[in-house]
């Protein structure tokens, strides 16, 4: 049962994501946006990710925010088979990702007891801690599950399973019944598709859960929030609560999200060198592994393209990093220097895609990504990795219209060792004719770009789509709370 007594003021959520970045960030922002509607939030976390996050937390709690924090301990290396110090999945290796996953089951002794002791209203879990619904369920509070992705990734596997399993001889296959014809191809499917037993444990934690709250707005993805909002499972309710990352309103919370970028102050200063809309933004999120060659294609097509560009170049796992020596070409910063700048690490990419001279950006389509060039109003040049990356970019380019693909058909997919390398000419083709490029095509995805970001700053507007969604689960898990204390 839930913390309070009747007479209590604000109901408590206590918020657990998963700890990636791409899960992180949004449940941080979530939790503060639900903060900023008065709920006394809490996040729970790692020591190491909490480190990540205090900043943001205590300058919150500081601005007034009802935003708090309990770290609990991330379970020991011997019963893991993870290394100390790999309390994120950034830290893992693309092959140990399972490991990490499996980790995720020692958590539920730590979170039971602290349950216990806060009693909170409400539990906000990632949807990869499936056992949490069984611990919400003991507790007598609702479960909401975060999946991370969107409605229409989260719908197209739902309705999957009127596919599955996709004959051996099959390569792509149409979805039917849908207002958009969507190909899908079956290297494209995400990895979580082979993997019958984890999809068994969502399957059984969702029907026992509450609701789902998806990091969307009605007017990005409106047939698609429809159908998933009514999709028959059970009762299962959703409610749309982005783009989180609009929760972000001062520039100083912009400044905060994420981890701390050692590149911050330059990058904004080299940006600002720049004239509107002439740079295009490379990021391939937080879990890529890009091979040598492949960076060196990149390298050299940026160059050859002859526009300005920010690429960031992540800093990967020990055993996944790729040594800079072995694929940057010679001479290759110098002779780009004043027009590119490759950034290693992390660049603060929320502000890097508000900034005016940011005009494209080439991303891997992971889901926050997307919102956040769709709320800044920048078109996409679409190059998805793994995971549902492959379905977001049908909804970026076939049903939104506001990006463009880095190469037509299914040239390369999931699987590591059939990756085909996108050639330093094709990455000139597309990045030349678009970026500062005109003509009916980059007009019309352009448009339509400013148009999906406008309306994303409606949503969040009070009276706007998210806000109503978001006020009224507050209000009925209040009403929830008050029925709960009823029948003590
Ligand atoms: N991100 C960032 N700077 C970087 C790389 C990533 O701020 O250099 C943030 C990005 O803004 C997004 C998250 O990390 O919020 C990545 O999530 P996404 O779903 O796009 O991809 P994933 O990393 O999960 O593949």
């Amino acid at each position: 049962m839930g913390s309070s007594d009747a007479s209590a003021g604000p109901i408590h959520m206590l918020f657990f994501p998963l700890m990636s970045p791409g899960h992180m960030i949004p449940m941080v922002d979530m939790a503060r946006l639900f903060a900023t509607h008065g709920v006394r939030s809490t996040i729970v976390t790692t020591p190491l990710n909490a480190a990540n996050i205090r900043l943001t937390v205590d300058s919150s709690a500081a601005r007034g925010l009802p935003l708090s924090l309990r770290v609990i301990p991330f379970p020991d290396p011997a019963a893991t088979g993870l290394a100390p110090g790999q309390e994120n999945l950034s830290a893992v290796s693309t092959a140990h990702f399972n490991t990490f996953v499996m980790a995720l089951f020692h958590f539920q002794a730590p979170l039971a007891a602290l349950l216990r002791e806060l009693r909170p209203d409400v539990l906000v879990s990632d949807s990869l801690f499936t056992w949490t619904a069984d611990l919400a369920l003991e507790n007598g509070i609702p479960r909401l599950i975060f999946h991370g992705a969107g409605a229409f990734p989260l719908f197209v596997l739902s309705n999957l399973v009127n596919y599955l399993p996709v004959e051996p001889s099959t390569e792509s296959f149409i979805m039917n019944g849908l207002p958009h014809p969507i190909r899908l191809y079956k290297n494209g499917l995400p990895e979580l598709v082979d993997n019958l037993f984890m999809l068994k444990l969502l399957g059984e934690a969702e029907a026992k859960s509450y609701g789902v709250v998806v990091n969307t707005f009605h007017d990005m993805e409106p047939s698609y929030v429809n159908y998933y909002k009514n999709r028959n499972q059970a009762g299962i309710k959703a409610w749309c609560v982005g783009p989180i990352s609009l929760c972000c309103r001062a520039a100083v919370e912009r400044a905060e999200r994420g981890e701390s970028s050692a590149d911050r102050g330059r990058l904004l200063a080299w940006l600002d060198s720049k004239p509107a809309g002439s740079v295009v933004y490379v990021c391939f999120g937080s879990l890529c592994h890009i091979s040598g060659p492949q960076l060196k294609e990149i390298a050299l097509g940026l160059e050859a393209s002859g526009k300005a560009f920010l690429w960031v170049v992540r800093r990967e796992a020990a055993e996944d990093a790729v040594v800079e020596a072995e694929w940057m070409p010679e001479g290759f910063e110098k002779r780009v220097e004043g027009r590119g700048l490759v950034v290693r690490g992390w660049a603060p990419q929320v502000e890097v895609l508000g900034h005016a001279a940011v005009g494209w950006f080439v991303t891997h389509c992971g889901w926050n990504s997307l919102q956040e060039s769709v709320c800044a109003g920048v078109p996409m040049i679409t190059w998805p990795l793994f995971h549902e990356q492959f379905i977001n970019e049908a909804l970026v380019v076939d049903v939104m219209g506001v990006g463009v693909r880095m190469w037509e058909g299914f040239r390369r997919n999931r699987l590591e060792e059939a990756k085909v390398l996108v050639t330093a000419e094709e990455v000139v083709a597309v990045v030349g004719r678009l970026v500062g490029g005109g003509g009916k095509e980059v007009e019309a995805v352009g448009r339509k770009a400013k148009e999906y970001g406008e309306a994303a700053r409606k949503a969040v507007e009070e009276g706007g789509s998210t806000y109503e969604d978001v006020t009224s689960l507050i209000k009925e898990l209040d009403a929830k709370r008050k029925e709960g204390q009823k029948d003590v």
